[in-house]
């Protein structure tokens, strides 16, 4: 591959990959969060700045059985002129066929394409080669700024690879950005580094603890999934949430960190609520002794001074998955002291990655985003990077 930010893209016709799915209004189309596409607009801007010209291609939604209006690209079109300042964006109905080849072909300097849904054809998920190569036909060099979908081995985010020589497939800023961040905490991890594991299930984050446990010193385990931790290690855990079929597997994770002399750290203590709801009666119980009828819905005031300890003398943090059920008030106090922890490190020069799912959108809800080090955009795809997976839409950029 070569690096993008070297590399003059005057003259050349860049296909990117983008992940332009964002959500939009059922009635209107209108977008209701264009994070993704704000994302990708410095990549595009390189380009056209170096006297290129950009045909994008992403997909929207799951279409199941070819287009549907609902899930056109067409919706996106004029937002994206809007991001990029006025310039004119023109669409292909069609991401292949004689248009599509025509658009692109006629494209001139600093002009952009964007291209009707992939997924409106089976071949882009299946990964089907005839598919990608009439997609390379579209741009003389590929540039992948997906990084949403880089643990799946479609059509155009891994496929079409083998249609352009290595150094004319690229990285682009997000993608740079996202594969930068991960491997600084996978690979260059200063020590202490602590790894903050929360969120429903055990049974989602069992690899991402396995493969942590080869590489962390510290591991916080919050959120629901703690109790069966707890309840593996004898406690009492009421009506916690409890995977009765992975307690097995959380006593040999225990037993491999403390082979491994990893620091294992669950919740002294929890919030506990009589019933999963946002007016629910509250108390305070260890989080190994509680009572029937009760169950732990956040890590309680030991718990907090306990984690936020760990983390603050950390160097290295990597986050995923809350601490407790942040989306009720009652219930949030856990997962913003720890967020309020990870600024803090950070603050003191530790770098910080909060990465997968819903801690992103905690970190975001309660305004911390621009106080840790970085925010990963790529849920599914940031969690088998941990879990130490080959993805192969990196893969595909960089062989
Ligand atoms: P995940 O997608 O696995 O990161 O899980 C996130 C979800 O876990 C959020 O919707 C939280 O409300 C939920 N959660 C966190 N702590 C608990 C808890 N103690 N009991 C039940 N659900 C929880």
């Amino acid at each position: 591959m070569s690096k993008f930010t070297d590399f003059n893209f005057n003259g050349h016709k860049a296909l990117i990959r983008v992940d332009f799915n964002v959500p939009l209004d059922k009635q209107t189309f209108a977008i209701t969060d264009d994070t993704r596409m704000t994302a990708t607009i410095p990549t595009i801007k390189k380009i056209l700045g170096d006297g290129g010209s950009v045909i994008l291609m992403s997909h929207l939604g799951r279409p199941k059985d070819g287009p549907e209006d609902k899930y056109s690209l067409k919706h996106v079109v004029a937002h994206l002129s809007e991001l990029l300042g006025g310039v004119t964006v023109k669409f292909a109905d069609d991401c292949i066929g004689a248009s599509a080849v025509e658009l692109s072909a006629s494209l001139k300097a600093g002009e952009v394409l964007l291209l009707e849904n992939l997924r409106f054809y089976k071949e882009e998920e299946k990964g089907d080669e005839a598919f990608a190569e009439k997609l390379s036909k579209l741009g003389d060099v590929w540039v992948n700024d997906a990084f949403g979908t880089a643990h799946r081995a479609h059509a155009s985010t891994a496929v079409i690879a083998k249609f352009y020589p290595v150094e004319k497939r690229f990285f682009g800023f997000v993608m740079e950005g996202e594969v930068v961040a991960a491997e600084k905490v996978l690979h260059k991890a200063e020590k202490p580094f602590c790894a903050i594991i929360g969120g429903a299930k055990v049974s989602d984050k069992i690899l991402i603890i396995e493969n942590l446990l080869e590489r962390a010193t510290d591991i916080i385990i919050g959120g629901g999934m703690a109790y069966t931790f707890m309840k593996a290690m004898g406690g009492k855990i009421g009506n916690s949430l409890c995977e009765e079929d992975r307690i097995q597997t959380a006593i040999d994770l225990l037993k491999k960190a403390e082979a491994k002399g990893v620091n294992i750290h669950l919740p002294s203590d929890s919030i506990i609520a009589d019933k999963f709801a946002a007016d629910a009666n509250t108390s305070t119980a260890p989080s190994n002794n509680i009572p029937d009828g009760w169950m732990g819905l956040d890590i309680a005031a030991d718990a907090c001074n306990q984690f936020t300890n760990v983390i603050e003398n950390s160097r290295t943090i990597l986050w995923n998955g809350p601490m407790g059920v942040f989306e009720m008030e009652k219930f949030q106090h856990g997962t913003k002291t720890v967020a309020i922890a990870v600024a803090n490190a950070t603050a003191k020069g530790a770098f910080s990655l909060v990465g997968g799912g819903d801690s992103v959108a905690a970190v975001n809800q309660f305004g911390f985003a621009d106080k840790v080090s970085y925010v990963s955009t790529g849920g599914g795809a940031m969690l088998e990077y941990f879990e130490g997976k080959v993805l192969p839409g990196i893969a595909a950029v960089q062989s």
